[in-house]
């Protein structure tokens, strides 16, 4: 994949007095039409970054997300709206860390839409995470994507996306500082509790098993063993070799429970749920958030589901 440098951008008070002073003079619609000329244009690549340059950015950004809620942000067919979209955007937020990596649909975006850094910013929100990697044949050595369902990484996505926004509407950096400040505040406490729900789990029965092997830096952070039937979505999801892999790990441990991820389709947990006797316990949110209006619809909301449905799955 290619690397997108992440430049850090500095604008002097002079500069940004003379930007002010041209996008004012030349306002002469209704406040209404202004408010909304002015947003931020953004692109995000998938609902959980959506989610947190929403925190932060508040009301000063607009924001198109690509790959749709419910779905696998691993793989997208960008439509042409979303081309137009990341084509007129003024920054576009991504993960990275191989996540918009099936079939390189997130460089072909970029590349269709004419963006890098030198016209329009594009910010990759895992900067500065420690990355982890992929261990199953023919994928060593790459790196796993599900950063943020360690809600420190989390944190550091908030600061990146503070300052992708600072960078391009410098004006407003005070708001988005506070934003940012007031938002991470909950994520460091939503992180405190999550390590108090998980320590009431006993540490031989903290192990995970999804579809999918999502949950490694969540593993790390948490003190949890993480399972799985296939390690990442890019690959050949629940053939009859890894089932039967999953199978005798289930039996060789003794798992009580499963837990299937709201974005990936259920049918090879339920096979391994039928031929292990051993029953899914809950819904857990990895690569998507939830329906607006439904459970998990934010990133916080996602992480609270996520510590209440496998404490009690674990500990019925
Ligand atoms: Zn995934």
């Amino acid at each position: 994949m290619k690397k997108r440098s992440y430049l850090p951008f500095f604008v002097s008070i002079c500069t940004l007095l003379l930007i002010t002073a041209c996008n004012t003079s030349e306002g002469s619609g209704n406040a209404n039409n202004e408010e909304t000329e002015e947003k931020v244009q953004v692109v995000t690549t998938y609902s959980i970054i959506y989610d947190i340059v929403k925190n932060v950015g508040g009301d000063l950004v607009d924001i198109h997300s690509l790959a749709p809620i419910g779905s696998n942000p691993h793989e997208y067919d960008p439509l042409p709206e979303d081309v137009q979209k990341a084509t007129d955007a003024d920054a576009i937020f991504y993960n990275g860390l191989n996540l918009e990596a099936g079939n390189s649909w997130f460089d072909r975006l970029m590349e269709t839409a004419e963006k890098d850094e030198e016209d329009a910013p594009v910010f990759l929100m895992s900067e500065g995470v420690e990355p982890m990697y992929l261990t199953t044949e023919g994928n060593e050595g790459e790196e796993d994507p599900h950063a943020w369902l360690n809600i420190e990484n989390g944190i550091q996505y908030a600061e990146n996306a503070r300052d992708g926004l600072i960078e391009v509407d410098p004006d407003n950096k005070d708001v988005y500082e506070k934003n940012t400040e007031e938002y991470i505040t909950q994520l460091k406490e939503l992180h405190q509790d999550a390590i108090e729900q998980y320590n009431e789990i006993p540490e031989k029965e903290r192990v995970l098993v999804t579809s999918e092997g999502a949950f490694k830096y969540f593993s790390a952070a948490y003190g949890f063993q993480a399972e799985y039937i296939w390690e990442i979505n890019q690959e050949n999801q629940g053939t009859p070799k890894q089932i039967t892999r999953i199978v005798d790990i289930i039996s060789d441990k003794g798992i009580k429970g499963l837990f299937l991820e709201t974005s990936i389709d259920p049918r090879s947990m339920e096979a391994v749920s039928a031929e292990t006797d051993v029953p899914i316990m809950g819904k857990v949110f990895t690569d998507s958030l939830g329906k607006t209006g439904e459970d998990g619809d934010t990133y916080i909301d996602m992480m609270k589901w996520n510590i209440q449905t496998i404490k009690e799955g674990l500990t019925e």
